[in-house]
C-alpha cells in the first residue's frame, strides 16, 4: 500500500541544513496498526507528514498503492491527501466555532457528498465514537478525550484507507488517552493506522507492529501482532473527493459568515467603509467632470444645460393644455411659457448717453422672496425693479450710485427701449452660490437678475415678441420691409388711432401718386412660427407739426416713420400666443432624457446642451481622462487598504483554512469559501447604503452631506457601482486565498496550530 525506499527530508533554514529524516526504508499495508515511538527530535512527526503528503520530501522515492510520488505536483498532493489520508492531531485542530455535528458534517461536504447523504451519515459516525448526546455541542466546550473523539469520527468520516495520527494522546489524561486508543483500534480494522506516540505502553495492547526512530532513521522495526486478515492491494478504498458541492459551499460560506458575530460586525464595518468611500469617490468624479461648461450657441443667450426647448410639430402655439402636460412630467422643474425672456439680455443705465452705470442683466420670471432682500424691498409698482448680484462682481460696485435711481431699460442687442417708463431700483440682494455658478458657467456676461412685477414682464413680452417678428407693408404697389432687425421703428400702439386704420407718415404717404387717405395698407408680420396678413385703411398722414394733435405725442425725431395702429389691433398681430416654451428640468442630467419624454408626448424638444458648440479646444477631454485616472488611483488604494484590514481580521479564519485544507478542501474551495463570505458581507453593507441614501432620497433623514452625495447617482450608477464593488470584494477573496495558500499546507498548519 505504502513503501518508502531510501526517504530522506531536509530542511534548510538560513544557509544550514538540518535533517528531518533520513534513508528510510518502510513498507505499510492495509489492517496495520503501527506505532512509531522515539525520543524527541529523532523524526517521528516528520515522517508522518511526509506520508501524509503534507510534507514533500528530498530523496528516495515514496510509492502509494504502486506508484511514485516524487514528481507530484501540488495538485496531485492534494489530490493524494484527499483520497489517502486522514489526519488526527495532538491539538485536536477541530473548528471551534462548529457544533460536533458540523466540525463531521464539514468533511462530508469537502468530499463531495450532497445534503441528502449527509445528517445520516454523520449521525452514524457520532454514534460510533460514543458522541451522539453532544452533537449540537460546540467543539471549544468538549473536554480533550471528547475531542480527541470528534476528531476521529473526522477522519473516519473521510473514508480513506490510512489514518495518521501524531501524538494524539498527547494532552490527554491516562482514562482518556486508553479509550481513544481502544476507540481508533476498534473502528479501523480495515485501514492502515499509523501513530505517533511517547507512550508506548499505552498503545501496545492494540498494536500490530513497533516502529522506533533514532536521529532521523529507523532504529527498529517489529512486528508484535499476527496481521489478521490483510486486504489485497486491489481491493482499497480510496476517499470519495468529489469536491465541494456548490450549494454545499454557499451554505458553509454562509454559516462562516455568521458564526463569529465579532468578526462578522467587524468586515462588516470595514465593507460600509469602503462601499462608502467608493461611492463618494465616484459621485465627486461625477460632480468634477459636471462642472464642466465651455459651450456657446448662436441663436440662444441662456445655453443653460437643464433647458429644453419645446415647440408643437404643427406649428400651432402652445396651449393652457399643452403646459399642464409638460408639467405633469417626471424630472420637470419649471415650465416657461414665454421663453423669449430667457434669451433676452437686457441694459439698465441711469443715461443711454453717458450713464454713471451700465448694468448688464437677464429677466427672471418668478417672483423674490423677502429673504433675498439685503438693502431697499421688492417691486410692487410696474416702473420698479429689483436686482439680484454676484458679490464682489460689478454690479455690487455701483449698486451706491445705483439704488434708489431711475434707470432706462434696453434691449442689449438693439439697444431699443424696452419698457415706455424708466424704471427705478428699490431693492437689490445678493445671488447664493449656486446661482453665482449658473451665472459664471454661462458663456453670456450677465452683471445681474432682474426681478419684476407681472405687469412689466408683460409688457416686455410684448416687446420681446416684436422684436422676433419681422413686417412687411404693401402700399401703393411696393414692397417694403419695416420694424424688427431692419432696423426701423415699426409699428407703434396708439389709443389715438381708430381700429382697423393706421397713421402714416408723409414720407410714405408720399408714394402715392394722390391723397394717401383712404388707401389700402397690407401688412405682413413674420415670424419663425407664422405669417399673417392684415389691411389697413390709411386714417391720417402724420407730420412734425401735426404729430402733437393726432397722436398726442412730441417725440416725433424717435418715431419718425413709424407706423401707428390702434392698441387692439397691436394685440391681435403680436400677442399670438406661445409657439416657444422652455421646459427647465430639475437635474440636467436627466434632460436628454426628459427630452425624450417630450417628444413622445407629440412635441418637438430640443436639449439646450446638444447646441451647444465646444469652446475648450479640447481641454475637457483631457481633464476627464485626468480625473478617470485619479478615480481609478483612489479606487486602487481604497482596495488595498480594504485588503490589509480585511487580512488582519480574517487572521482567526487562518486556522480554519488550514483545518479545512487538512480535511482535503482544495484551494479552489478555500477561495470559493473566502468568495461567499466577503460578496454576502458586501452586499449587506451595500444594501445597507442603499437604504440610507433611499431614506436620505426621499427625506425621512437630512443629511446634507449625503443629499448632495445622491444627486449625482442615477439607477445605472448604482448597478456600475454595485459592478465595481462585487468584483472587488470577489479579487480581496481572491487575492487572500492566493495569499493563504503560498505556504504549503503543513507550514500554514504549523503557524497556526
Ligand atoms: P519528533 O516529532 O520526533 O519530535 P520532528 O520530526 O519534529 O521530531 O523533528 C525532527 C528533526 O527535524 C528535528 O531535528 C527538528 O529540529 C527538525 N525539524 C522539524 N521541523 C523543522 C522545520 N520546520 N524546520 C527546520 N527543522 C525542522
Ligand atoms: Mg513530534
Amino acid at each position: 500500500m505504502l513503501r518508502l525506499e531510501r526517504v530522506s527530508k531536509f530542511y534548510s533554514a538560513g544557509g544550514l541544513v538540518s535533517t528531518g529524516f533520513s534513508k528510510v526504508d518502510l513498507e505499510f499495508r492495509i489492517g496495520e496498526f503501527v506505532a512509531i515511538t522515539g525520543e524527541s527530535g529523532s523524526g517521528k512527526s516528520t515522517l508522518l507528514n511526509v506520508i501524509s503528503g503534507l510534507d514533500s520530501y528530498e530523496e528516495g522515492e515514496m510509492y502509494v498503492g504502486g506508484r511514485p510520488t516524487s514528481g507530484f505536483s501540488k495538485e496531485d498532493l492534494e489530490d493524494y491527501r484527499k483520497k489517502y489520508i486522514g489526519n488526527i492531531f495532538q491539538t485536536f485542530n477541530l473548528i471551534n466555532s462548529y457544533t460536533v455535528y458540523q466540525n463531521v458534517e464539514l468533511v462530508l461536504l469537502t468530499s463531495g457528498y450532497s445534503k441528502e447523504e449527509i445528517p445520516a451519515k454523520v449521525d452514524g459516525i457520532i454514534e460510533k465514537v460514543g458522541l451522539s448526546a453532544y452533537a449540537k455541542t460546540k467543539a471549544s466546550k468538549l473536554s480533550g478525550g471528547q475531542k480527541q473523539r470528534v476528531a476521529i469520527a473526522r477522519a473516519l468520516a473521510k473514508e480513506t484507507p490510512i489514518i495518521v495520527a501524531d501524538e494524539p494522546t498527547g494532552n490527554l489524561d491516562s482514562q482518556s488517552a486508553a479509550d481513544i486508543i481502544k476507540l481508533l483500534s476498534e473502528l479501523s480494522k480495515d485501514k492502515l493506522i499509523i501513530i505517533v506516540t511517547h507512550n508506548y505502553d499505552q498503545v501496545e495492547p492494540y498494536v500490530t507492529r513497533k516502529i522506533t526512530m533514532h536521529d532521523g532513521r529507523v532504529a527498529e522495526d517489529k512486528q508484535i501482532a499476527r496481521r489478521s486478515d490483510l486486504c489485497s492491494e486491489e481491493s482499497i478504498q480510496t476517499a470519495r473527493a468529489d469536491g465541494l458541492q456548490t450549494g454545499s459551499m454557499v451554505r458553509l460560506g454562509l454559516r462562516n459568515t455568521f458564526n463569529l458575530p465579532a468578526k462578522f460586525l467587524l468586515l462588516l464595518a470595514v465593507f460600509i467603509f469602503l462601499c462608502g468611500g467608493v461611492i463618494a469617490q465616484y459621485t465627486s468624479f461625477m460632480n468634477m467632470t459636471d462642472m464642466q461648461t465651455g459651450g456657446y450657441n448662436n441663436f440662444f443667450n441662456n445655453t443653460a444645460r437643464d433647458r429644453i426647448i419645446v415647440t408643437r410639430p404643427d406649428g400651432n402655439p402652445l396651449t393652457e393644455a399643452d403646459y399642464k402636460t409638460l408639467a405633469g412630467l417626471g424630472g420637470v422643474k419649471q415650465v416657461v411659457q414665454n421663453d423669449l425672456m430667457l434669451d433676452l439680455m437686457v441694459d439698465l443705465t441711469d443715461d443711454p448717453e453717458n450713464g454713471n452705470f451700465y448694468i448688464i442683466g437677464s429677466i427672471q420670471e418668478g417672483a423674490a422672496d423677502e429673504s433675498r432682500v439685503r438693502e431697499g424691498r421688492l417691486p410692487e409698482k410696474d416702473n420698479e425693479v429689483f436686482l439680484l448680484i454676484p458679490k464682489n462682481g460689478y454690479a455690487d460696485g455701483v449698486m451706491d450710485l445705483a439704488m434708489g435711481s431711475k434707470v432706462d431699460m434696453q434691449d442689449n442687442n438693439s439697444a431699443a427701449a424696452l419698457l415706455k417708463e424708466k424704471l427705478r431700483i428699490v431693492g437689490w440682494g445678493y445671488m447664493t452660490e449656486a446661482e453665482e455658478k449658473i451665472v459664471d458657467e454661462s458663456d453670456v456676461y450677465c452683471e445681474a437678475w432682474l426681478k419684476l412685477t407681472d405687469g412689466a414682464l408683460n409688457h416686455i413680452r410684448s416687446a420681446a415678441l416684436e422684436k422676433y417678428c419681422s413686417q412687411e407693408i404693401t402700399f401703393a404697389g411696393k414692397i417694403q420691409t419695416i420694424g424688427g432687425e431692419s432696423g426701423g421703428t415699426g409699428l407703434i400702439p396708439s389709443k389715438e388711432v381708430p381700429s382697423g386704420q393706421i397713421y402714416v407718415s408723409e414720407d410714405l404717404a408720399s408714394m402715392t401718386s394722390g391723397s394717401a387717405y383712404g388707401e389700402t395698407l397690407k401688412l405682413t408680420n413674420k415670424s419663425l412660427y407664422f405669417t399673417d396678413q392684415y389691411s389697413f385703411t390709411v386714417g391720417a398722414v402724420y407730420n412734425k407739426e401735426n404729430l402733437q394733435q393726432l397722436l398726442s405725442r412730441s417725440d416725433f425725431d424717435m418715431v419718425a416713420g413709424s407706423l401707428f395702429v390702434n392698441e387692439k389691433d397691436y394685440a391681435k398681430i403680436f400677442d399670438k400666443g406661445s409657439f416657444q416654451s422652455s421646459v427647465i428640468v430639475s437635474d440636467h442630467r436627466n434632460a436628454e432624457e426628459i427630452a425624450g419624454a417630450i417628444e413622445e408626448a407629440g412635441y418637438d424638444a430640443f436639449c439646450m446642451e446638444d447646441g451647444l458648440a465646444d469652446s475648450s479646444g479640447g481641454f475637457i477631454v483631457i481633464l476627464h481622462t485626468l480625473y478617470a485616472v485619479m478615480l481609478a488611483g483612489i479606487l486602487l488604494v481604497l482596495f488595498f487598504i480594504t485588503y490589509f484590514i480585511v487580512k488582519l481580521i480574517l487572521k482567526s479564519r487562518n486556522t480554519y483554512f488550514s483545518t479545512i485544507r487538512m480535511l482535503g478542501a482544495t484551494k479552489g474551495n478555500c477561495s470559493s469559501l473566502l468568495k461567499v463570505e466577503l460578496f454576502t458581507v458586501f452586499n449587506i453593507a451595500f444594501f445597507l447604503w442603499l437604504a440610507v441614501l433611499g431614506l436620505v432620497k426621499s427625506g425621512a433623514v437630512r443629511v446634507s452631506a449625503l443629499q448632495n452625495l445622491i444627486g449625482y447617482l442615477s439607477a445605472g450608477d448604482l448597478v456600475l457601482l454595485y459592478a465595481v464593488l462585487c468584483l472587488m470584494s470577489i479579487l480581496l477573496a481572491a487575492r487572500y486565498a492566493r495569499q493563504l495558500f503560498k505556504k504549503t499546507a503543513m507550514n500554514a498548519y504549523k503557524e497556526e496550530v
